[in-house]
């Protein structure tokens, strides 16, 4: 399979008037024929810390590429018509089918995915999620491979899916080590 290319390139044709493109690569698109323009911006993407009460975080095991077999936390894109709670507690429910509580936003970060042959790039927005219970905690089938809790401290970076993921649990790492200078309780 060929090397992925990105968006910007894969672009040949006008989508509005189907004009082969003299501007491909160019950001923005820009039709000579019918004005359209196209920017190239991100697609939103979410992604869950969720932390269970020994401290430990929970990952999935990716079962599709980009990145199958790797860790990442539960998470995906934001459909069209929907905020980004709301698709954070759908792909939690779908992945790993937990009802999540509150949730509180972490940090974002920009990344680029790998999909079929074309790149995008996306940004990655973290919360950090609450679950009350996870007794009802199931893989989805061919998405999922299955699911590790894992401390904070003890996650390689290449066992990751994302390199994003890696920058969202440094975040965390960070915050939770102020809070516990704050409190005293390093
Ligand atoms: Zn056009």
């Amino acid at each position: 399979m060929k090397n992925p290319i990105p968006i910007k390139e894969a672009w040949q044709h006008c989508p509005h008037c189907g004009t082969s493109s003299e501007t491909r690569g160019k950001h923005p698109f820009d039709c000579d024929e019918c004005g359209y323009a196209h920017y190239f911006s991100p697609c939103t993407a979410v992604a869950a810390l969720i932390v269970d009460a020994l401290g430990k975080i929970l990952f999935i095991v990716r079962g599709k590429d980009p990145g199958k077999g790797k860790l990442g936390l539960p998470g995906g894109f934001v459909d069209a018509e929907e905020s980004a709670e709301e698709a954070l507690q759908r792909e939690v429910m779908e992945e790993l089918h937990l009802v999540t509580g509150s949730l509180q936003y972490l940090a974002s970060f920009p990344n680029q995915y790998a999909f079929r042959g074309v790149i995008i790039p996306v940004t990655d927005l973290f919360f950090t999620v609450e679950v009350q219970n996870f007794d009802a905690i199931t893989a989805q089938p061919e998405e999922v491979d299955g699911w590790t809790f894992l401390p904070v401290e003890s996650v390689a970076a290449d066992s990751l899916a994302f390199e994003t993921h890696q920058r969202a649990l440094q975040e965390y790492r960070q915050r939770r080590q102020e809070v516990n200078r704050s409190t005293g309780n390093e």
